[in-house]
């Protein structure tokens, strides 16, 4: 899955960093893409070596680290030559076959997101700043103090015998198909979020659930849980025509087009298909 790195080690832990090395990372992001320095092989997250304007930490926000390196997120543009720089949309790394630096560019960006979206106070309307003991950020008037927002989201991969189901979202590419999957609402458990689910987008009803794992999903600021769950393939379907735009059941071996394992998603079907699970 997208955040298994191994051997690469990640970590999260905040960090009240005083310096800035030459060979940490620094990221910049415009929108959906990211400042890469141009190589003519690969292009590379520039280090703060390639930055020589870079001047102080109290520009940079610490986010995290990948092996030796710390990553710092820029919020304004850094001055550079633009002749060797260009910028890198998020979903291009999402095939990268460097997964750790897909890893950090893809949740750098949820981070930025997050940071860039929360510099006034919900509560009050006043300015706030960043925590120098906690990843957290807090107003400077109320002390209302906000965290990352990760949102819960159930993924179910539904079996009958041989069989799985898959279904096609509205805003999914045509003819791809992948799991049932949804946020959690207010006032419920993570069981009862995938009988609500499957019930308002398939119309059936699921038992014998039971949990797979769990994946980080930082495009949507997710924490997508996924179960297994099986159903009785005579009942009928029917689908929420405002979500799924097609479903049905597929036998092993004869699968349609679907996520791969960088995706929980993937990596279910995929045990499915080599009857695994
Ligand atoms: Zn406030």
């Amino acid at each position: 899955m997208l955040h298994d790195i191994a051997p690469h080690i990640f970590r999260n832990e905040f960090s009240t960093v005083t310096e800035v090395r030459e060979s940490d990372y620094i990221l910049y992001y415009k929108s959906n893409s990211l400042l890469v320095v141009k190589k003519e092989d690969e292009n590379e997250i520039p280090h703060k070596s390639d930055l020589p304007e870079f001047s102080s930490i109290q520009d940079a926000i610490f986010l995290f680290t990948l092996d030796d390196k710390a990553c710092f997120l820029l919020l304004e543009c850094p001055v550079v030559n633009e002749d060797g720089f260009v910028y890198e949309e998020i979903n291009f790394f999402r095939n990268y076959k460097r997964r750790e630096i897909a890893w950090i560019s893809i949740l750098g960006h949820q981070l930025m997101s997050w940071y860039s979206s929360n510099r006034f106070c919900g509560n009050c309307g006043s300015k706030t700043t960043l925590k120098t003991t906690e990843r957290a950020i807090q107003c400077t008037d109320c002390a209302t103090t906000l965290y990352p927002k990760i949102s819960p989201a159930v993924i179910v991969a539904i079996t009958c015998k041989n069989k799985i189901l898959l279904a096609s979202g509205k805003n999914f590419r045509s003819n791809f198909y992948s799991l049932i999957a949804g946020y959690v609402d207010i006032g419920e458990s993570l069981e009862e979020t995938v009988v609500r689910e499957v019930k308002e987008e398939i119309g059936i009803d699921v038992k014998n659930i039971r949990y797979y794992k769990s994946q980080p999903w930082p495009f949507s600021g997710s924490m997508m849980i996924g179960y297994w769950a099986e159903a009785d393939d005579l009942q009928p379907l029917r689908l929420d025509e405002n979500e799924i735009s097609e479903a049905g059941w597929y036998s092993r071996g004869n699968l349609p087009n679907h996520p791969v394992n960088i995706s929980i998603a993937g990596e279910m079907i995929e045990l499915f298909e080599k009857n695994m699970m």
